[in-house]
């Protein structure tokens, strides 16, 4: 019988990866979570996964002994363990080597038998019963991959804004009123109030740019979207800029040259992933190719499709389409002014278009950016016209009497972008627990 005993002294002398026949004879501990067993006979394989990658034990009768022999065959697929023995160069293990155990350590028997197997590129059951076992359908290799390339992802945007000067700040989700009208938010109680969560940080980050001109945050945003649909969450992480003294044409080039930025480094980073989810990156030219919302319009009436001026675009209509060049990233830009929210710069030229961008990947919205209003007369102007209460906004147009700067900025949904770069059928394998409106757990 296996039991199962404490972490006590047992430490790691190598992550799993590092397990190479060039260790030669020293001893070795390594950890991690069994996500094969084979059994053959006289010999057992266990492979072993951590962090870093995976290894193969390999246990004969004969050259382990009776009962470190005995205990091995009874290692069950998630367990969690320890195995300290020494190297022997295998060509068919992973980095040509495995490990022949001296001891077992037995932290956590695995109980029950998951209902997917964690090796393979696809899983057989529905989403909803992974999601029901969430951390354990994380250990999926598929969704490893997926992770790491959001690690990558995050990493290369602080990167590439640090480099252009820009502060990341973080902004309160706990908010008094709504930043773009009143429909889709969370109402909490704080202390004796109401209160929602933040949809955006749009007027914050607005705000901010007049002490550190150039911000960016990465951070939650909370919607109750009422529908159902394989790209929104309830809860969603936004990638947001704003910067002072710009306009949308400057900050849709930052976008682009951002995007690029994570590409090459996606490329660079994350090769064995990449090779494992036979998955390549889309090739990028710069600069992304541009469509004004109206030429759109004409385009989507010509291809049959009943939309008028001042619609929004859905990502249906736009299949409809059949240009090469929307395959991949590109800019719909000079939106309506009345489909765009209240802090959105309207044209000088033509008051009923806006300087506004989205930024789209195929048929699915990636950012939407835009020149912000940076008079309060202007503001309090726009608001009234979208219906809002500009009293409720005083917090906010009070520092408009301080020297706003002029700036532009947008929001990125990061698991839309990443749910483009990998593939991703539903927006929920992009986010570690989604949320939406029928679930609330795990
Ligand atoms: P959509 O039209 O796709 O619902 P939106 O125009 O309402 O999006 P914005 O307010 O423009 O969204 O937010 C900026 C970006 O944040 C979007 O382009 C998208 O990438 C992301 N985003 C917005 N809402 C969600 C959501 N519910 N789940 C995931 N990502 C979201
Ligand atoms: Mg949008």
């Amino acid at each position: 019988m296996l039991k199962e005993q404490d972490l006590g002294n047992w430490r790691k002398t190598h992550g799993l990866s590092e397990i190479n026949p060039a260790i030669g004879d020293q001893q070795v501990v390594i950890m991690g979570w069994v996500s094969a067993v084979r059994d053959h006979g006289n010999i057992q394989f266990i492979i072993l996964r951590d962090i870093t990658g995976e290894a193969q034990i390999t246990a004969k009768k004969s050259e382990v002994g009776e009962q470190l022999f005995a205990m091995i065959k009874e290692v069950k697929e998630h367990s969690s363990i320890a195995v300290k023995g020494k190297i022997r160069p295998q060509e068919r293990a992973p980095n040509g080597a495995e490990v022949i155990p001296s001891e077992l350590a037995v932290f956590s028997i695995a109980r029950k038998a998951a209902p997917f197997v964690t090796q393979g590129k696809t899983s057989t059951v529905g989403i909803d019963t992974r999601l029901d076992l969430r951390a354990v359908d994380l250990r999926r290799s598929y969704l490893q991959c997926v992770f790491r390339i959001r690690q990558t992802l995050l990493n290369s945007i602080r990167e590439f804004m640090s480099r252009q000067q820009f502060i990341e700040v973080s902004t309160p989700k706990m908010i008094a009123t709504a930043t773009e009208g009143g429909a889709a938010l969370f109402p909490i109680f704080y202390y004796n109030r109401e209160a929602f969560l933040a949809q955006s940080p749009q007027l914050y980050k607005e705000q901010l740019t007049m002490a550190f001109e150039n911000v960016f945050e990465i951070g939650p945003i909370f919607r109750a979207e009422p529908s159902r649909t394989n790209r929104h969450l309830s809860e969603a992480t936004s990638i947001d800029i704003e910067k002072a003294f710009a306009d949308y044409n400057d900050v849709m080039s930052i976008l682009e040259r951002l995007i690029v930025n994570i590409v090459d480094s996606i490329k660079d980073r994350n090769k064995p992933d990449l090779a494992f989810m036979e998955l390549s990156m889309p090739a990028l030219e710069l600069p992304f190719p541009k469509y004004t919302y109206s030429d759109l319009i004409d385009k989507l009436q010509e291809a049959g499709e009943k939309i008028q001026w001042g619609d929004d675009i859905s990502p249906q209509a736009l299949k409809s389409l059949s240009d090469q060049r929307m395959n991949g990233f590109y800019f719909i830009v000079d939106w309506p002014t009345s489909a765009k929210p209240f802090y959105v710069k309207p044209s000088a030229a033509d008051e009923k278009i806006s300087e506004s961008f989205d930024l789209m990947f195929g048929p699915l919205e990636m950012s939407s950016g835009s020149t912000r209003i940076n008079r309060k007369d202007q503001l309090v102007e726009r608001m009234q016209k979208q219906g809002l209460k500009s009293d409720s906004f005083d917090y906010h147009l009070r520092v408009f009497d301080y020297g706003m700067p002029p700036h532009a900025g947008f929001g990125m949904g990061l698991e839309r972008l990443l749910m483009a770069l990998t593939k991703l059928d539903n927006i929920r394998d992009a986010t570690f627990y989604p949320r939406d409106i029928d679930r609330l757990a795990p």
